[in-house]
């Protein structure tokens, strides 16, 4: 079993330059320590104590890809998360828009780790960090390190405006993904029972950021909007539905290439997504969305995509937070001025000749990271010399509804059907477990066939039907 799954490792890393997302991989090595440590935590042996001890932040693209990757004989493993799962974060969109299942998209870390038992993970909230001792401070109690891996990630940024992150939605957890599912089918539920003069905030969906996850989703609405949503729903009038996309840039996908820029407003438009660039939001509160320029927008649905800072922790010092809350590491992902903790993946910023502004907040940069400092963190141990991390961009895409996307690879730009088939196979192809892949192709296929798919569940606790 282990063998077969190293084969499908290398197997995929030939395609999946995109994101370079590593598969389970059974490390024989690490097997072969069930000998010599005993990996209940009451009964380590002599071997056990004399590991380095290294804590890690984080089950993320960044904390799981570090996990797997270091050596069981030299360190002595705990991971923590406030969450019990890994999130493939690029297909939250589909989660929001009832195309997948969470299920699919979610993967518990103690099933990730199955095979690695020396691995320890502990479901808490880390909330402070005592350099000076070498401990963090969590809900479940303190843990001692010799090295400690930060891979905190991001959350959403609301710019300080208190009533938009009270009222708007964002997409940047599983848990979040299925507020926006829960919410929009809600929406259409109200829509049949409102009054006239209130379905129209009702019927306007807005969507503030232009980037990936704002195209994406704008997109997979006007898909559904047109193929799915009519099918459940007879009574309503789905021309009224607007679907807005409000970015504050001169073009949708800025980041990406001209090319890139131009194909996803044009697919955004035709799909009849209302496009809206140069635009600020100014606020909103919970009925009126205000802009900088332009007629206020009614909207019950506001899904704020605009931006992300790093999450952060109590005791890291001032000196070391640079942009959006990035903590300044070395090119050996180190943290500025510390001899013991290192930062991983979108929290991390590293500037170097080609990334003066530090790496974009991609899974390749979180992944590949994570791998350079097991390697170097092993290096360290047997007195051998470190190896810088230089960022190999393999390129950049997003999807736009059906049959569209655009792909930028380093020599070529694709858009259009051939873009969404790559999109399709490496999305496929990246996602953890041969089962949830399975799941979702069956899923896609059945959606892409009978245009339909049967996952419009509203999952609420018992408060009554019309709250
Ligand atoms: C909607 C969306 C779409 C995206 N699409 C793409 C894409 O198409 N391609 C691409 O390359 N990238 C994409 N990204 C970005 C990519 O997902 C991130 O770059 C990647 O997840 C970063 O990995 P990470 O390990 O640094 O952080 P994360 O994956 O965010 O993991 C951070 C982990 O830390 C945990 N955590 C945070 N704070 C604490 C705490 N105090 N205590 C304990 N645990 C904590 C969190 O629960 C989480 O599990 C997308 C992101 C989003 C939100």
């Amino acid at each position: 079993m282990g063998v077969e799954k190293v084969h499908q490792k290398i197997n995929l890393k030939q395609i999946s330059g995109l994101f370079c997302i590593d598969f389970p991989a059974v490390n024989p090595q690490t097997h072969s320590q069930k000998e010599t440590i005993l990996f209940n935590d009451n009964t380590m042996t002599k071997d056990h104590n004399q590991l380095k001890k290294v804590v890690i932040v984080g089950g993320g693209f960044a904390g799981v890809n570090f996990a797997r990757h270091l050596d069981a004989k030299y360190f002595d493993i705990t991971i923590i998360d406030k969450l019990n799962y890994h999130q493939f974060q690029p297909l939250f969109y589909q989660v929001a828009t009832s195309q997948i299942e969470p299920s699919s998209i979610s993967f518990p870390l103690r099933y990730i780790f199955r095979h690695q038992k020396h691995i320890k993970i502990r479901l808490t909230e880390v909330q402070d960090v005592d350099l000076a001792n070498n401990c963090i401070h969590t809900r479940i109690g303190p843990f001692q390190y010799d090295f400690l891996v930060l891979a905190l990630g991001c959350k959403t940024n609301f710019f300080g405006n208190k009533l938009l992150s009270r009222y708007a939605f964002s997409l940047k957890t599983t848990f979040e993904a299925i507020s926006i599912r829960n919410h929009i089918l809600q929406v259409f539920e109200d829509v049949i029972t409102s009054p006239e003069a209130e379905k129209a905030a009702l019927l306007n969906i807005v969507i503030v950021g232009g980037g990936p996850t704002g195209v994406e989703l704008a997109g997979a609405f006007a898909e559904i909007k047109k193929n799915i949503l009519p099918k459940d729903y007879h009574r309503i009038d789905f021309s009224r539905l607007n679907i807005i996309l409000i970015e504050g840039s001169a073009d949708t996908l800025s980041n990406m290439s001209g090319n890139a820029r131009k194909y996803s407003r044009k697919y955004l438009q035709n799909l009849g997504v209302n496009v809206i660039t140069n635009t600020f939001v100014k606020s909103y509160d919970g009925e009126i969305l205000l802009l900088n320029q332009g007629d206020p927008i009614k909207t019950k649905s506001v899904i704020w995509a605009a931006g992300v800072i790093a999450n952060t922790l109590t005791g890291i010092p001032e000196s070391c937070i640079a942009h959006a809350n990035r903590i300044r590491v070395d090119r050996y992902n180190l943290m500025q001025g510390s001899e013991n903790v290192y930062v991983i993946g979108d929290q991390a910023w590293m500037e170097t000749p080609n990334y003066p502004r530090a790496h974009p907040q991609v899974a390749n940069v979180a992944i590949n990271q994570a791998k350079n400092l097991a390697k170097n963190l092993e290096r360290k141990i047997l007195g051998k010399p470190l190896k810088v991390y230089e960022y190999k961009d393999f390129g950049t895409m997003a999807t736009i509804g059906k049959n569209k996307a655009v792909v930028d690879l380093p020599f070529v730009r694709l858009h259009g059907f051939s873009a969404w088939a790559i999109w399709m196979f490496l999305h496929l192809m990246l996602i953890l477990s041969v089962r949830n892949k399975l799941i979702i192709f069956i899923n896609w296929a059945w959606a892409y066939v009978t245009k339909n798919s049967a996952l419009r569940i509203i999952l609420k606790g018992d408060q009554p039907a019309e709250s």
